[in-house]
């Protein structure tokens, strides 16, 4: 039996052929690719011809190709439509992968042969971004620890695999206490809803076969019944339950994983010669040392916390003018927000919606897009993971440049929250290759038949995650290890975060913000007050994010806690939490920094971007407007083009002029002073 996984793919533009792959294939699929990528590395490593650029460097680069292919069919599936049987898999896989890597970096007679090229590098004539790809190998090198000897390089070993398997678990218990919970609710009980919560309320209990509408711990779910309910008895149920996600003791309970992740990323910092996870982490970001995070969480903190008591008492005052005693709880912040933001703003999330149709949504970022960067977009029929997915190919010209996958609906077999991942990066060495991106999100799906309508956070998501998509579709590299988003982590979000001022611009939204039944532009009396709205609530925002932020440093900067939420609850009471918020994401749910190493002591890398991203704008609005033709070209040419080949402050600098400070970022959130 052939298995699809291994054979030439011959789908349009080498897309995984997901109709003709079985569950069962992947395994022996995996172990064959494995098997074939030791081969090459050997080849390498062993290789009699004196160590060259081409030899080594670019040949490892060309290594895996097989590898690449099931993986990105894998992990498609396991982050986006999982079931039993991929779970299963995906805790098999997770350490042999982890082991297949490690036994890389530990390969001594490769590294030799790399460092052989580092320590000769002036003789070798390489080109800017030869230079950067010998430089980032290397490093990757010594830092998993290639430069480690005997018992310190088994326990490195260890280490990596352990983590690997705990950060895996950290994600199923997630998502088994997301699935596992539910809250049956009565037709009553919706009373006063708007039918963008009823709907997919009772969509979500048929779909979970209850006899009635169900609220989920979907964030697209939960957070607008905590906003439109009025039942404080269900909202807190909801809330409680919302907010204890992987701390329900039992098997799926995640504090003791957190607890060891942080001693064990700890030891291995420690094992590397660095004084913190967090000074390993941040070496090869943008910020550089803790130090540097924390001045950045610092000067935003104290304008936002000021910003968010003050609200915190306007909310409280109209709690008690309704006749509820007591202090405002985190389960009322949300409910009593919108109401002030009714009265104040007059912007009813209800009225709005009909003009946020999804399909609308897609077409103002494809068009922004086009009008940016002439890329045109054309719909792809082809068999993807499920049939929720939709594929368009990207154009130029007329010529190839991406497929572009976008997987918009909420479901069971999805974890929660919203990515962009690549199932191809764009290279130009060894072999050409064109970007296939996908972008993926949990809007509420409508019921059958009727329009899928998006709440602005949605919108926003949806414009999000498409800069993210730009990245790797506007790619043009000659390495696809530095490609698109492979960048440092705190620059990474430039070009998500950006996209999202498109979203903003006035004519954006008069023309693709129309009515889903009479087909009208939303009138300017609403344009003008969402865009007004959108700054409100920032302290309540910039509050749950920081604290985020500030525990996930702290948890990384020094001695690792041997109780995560006692060391948590300490950091909170030091930055003064006001007690009606609640962190973004506490530590036995926090996937970003416990799911994988992606974001451990990386959190503050969003605002770190946010800082650049309002920045650029601003750029593009002192030029002369959104769309000015100029600078649309100069982003693309010194960051969307470039990924990785480059250092990040670099691209900046020469893309603006110099680096930004925090005094744009305060002023579009509204917290200037
Ligand atoms: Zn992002």
């Amino acid at each position: 039996m052939n298995n699809p996984l291994l054979e030439p793919w011959s789908t349009p533009f080498g897309i995984p052929p997901f109709a003709e792959i079985s569950d069962e294939d992947y395994a022996p699929a995996l172990e064959t690719a494995l098997i074939e990528h030791d081969a090459e590395i050997a080849a390498i490593a062993e290789n009699p011809a004196a160590p060259a650029f081409e030899n080594t460097i670019v040949a490892l680069e060309g290594a895996g190709a097989a590898l690449d292919k099931v993986l990105s069919a894998f992990f498609a599936v396991a982050g986006a439509d999982t079931n039993p049987k991929r779970q299963e898999l995906q805790r098999d896989f997770s350490p042999k992968l982890s082991a297949h890597f490690s036994g890389i970096y530990a390969n001594a007679a490769l590294f030799a042969r790399i460092e052989a090229l580092w320590q000769t590098r002036e003789e070798h004539d390489l080109g800017p971004e030869e230079q950067r790809l010998l430089k980032l190998t290397r490093r990757g090198f010594v830092r998993a620890g290639a430069a480690l000897k005997g018992s310190d390089a088994d326990r490195m070993r260890e280490i990596k695999s352990r983590l690997s398997v705990l950060g895996t678990a950290f994600t199923q218990n997630l998502l088994a206490d997301e699935a596992g919970w539910q809250m049956e609710l009565s037709e009553d009980d919706l009373t006063g809803l708007p039918d963008f919560v009823k709907a997919p309320a009772r969509a979500a209990g048929e779909e979970r076969g209850a006899d009635g509408p169900v609220i989920t711990l979907s964030r697209s779910l939960i957070v607008p019944f905590l906003q439109f309910s009025a039942r404080r008895d269900l909202r807190e149920r909801a809330w409680r339950a919302w907010t204890s996600r992987g701390a329900n003791g039992g098997e799926t309970d995640n504090r003791e994983i957190a607890r060891e992740v942080l001693a064990l990323r700890e030891e291995r910092a420690k094992l590397l010669g660095y004084d913190s996870f967090a000074a390993y982490k941040l070496e090869t970001e943008m910020a550089g040392t803790p130090a540097a995070v924390r001045d950045l969480l610092t000067a935003v903190w104290e304008p936002a916390k000021a910003q968010a008591l003050a609200d915190q008492d306007a909310l409280a005052a109209l709690m008690q003018d309704e006749g509820v005693n007591g202090p405002l709880q985190p389960w009322d912040w949300r409910y009593y927000a919108e109401k002030r933001r009714k009265a104040e703003h007059d912007l009813d999330e209800t009225a709005l919606k009909p003009y946020l149709q999804l399909e609308r949504m897609i077409e103002a970022a494809f068009d922004c897009a086009n009008r940016l960067f002439g890329l045109e977009f054309k719909p792809l029929d082809v068999d993807l993971y499920h049939p929720d997915c939709r594929a368009w190919e990207v154009t130029r010209h007329g010529q190839h440049l991406a497929v572009f996958v976008g997987d918009y609906f909420a479901r069971a077999s999805k974890r929660s929250g919203a990515w962009c991942s690549a199932m191809r990066m764009q290279a130009k060495r060894p072999e050409v290759k064109t970007p296939i991106v996908v972008n993926v999100c949990n809007f509420a799906k409508p019921s059958k038949g009727a329009p899928a309508l998006l709440s602005y956070d949605d919108a926003r998501t949806l414009f999000h995650e498409f800069g993210h998509a730009l990245h790797q579709i506007l790619s043009d590299v000659e390495f696809g290890s530095m490609a698109g988003t492979s960048v440092a982590r705190d620059f990474v979000e430039l070009p998500s975060q950006l996209y999202e001022h498109w979203l903003e611009v006035p004519e954006v939204l008069k023309s693709y913000a129309t009515h889903v039944e009479t087909g009208e532009p939303m009138p300017q009396e609403m344009l003008d007050k969402v865009l007004k709205a959108a700054n409100f609530d920032q302290g309540f925002q910039t509050v749950e994010y920081v604290a985020s932020a500030m525990v996930d440093l702290e948890f990384h900067d020094g001695p690792p806690p041997a109780d995560p939420m006692a060391r948590q609850a300490e950091i909170l009471q030091g930055m003064g939490m006001p007690e009606a918020i609640a962190m973004r994401h506490a530590t036995p749910h926090f996937a970003h920094v416990f799911a994988g190493d992606g974001y451990s002591s990386g959190y503050y890398s969003y605002m770190w971007s946010e800082v650049m991203d309002a920045d650029a704008f601003a750029a593009f609005e002192e030029a002369g407007g959104a769309f000015h033709a100029a600078m649309a070209e100069k982003l693309e040419r010194f960051i969307l083009s470039k990924g990785g080949s480059a250092e990040a402050e670099d691209l900046y600098v020469s893309f603006r002029g110099k680096m930004p400070g925090v005094d744009a970022l305060l002023k579009g959130r509204g917290l200037a002073a």
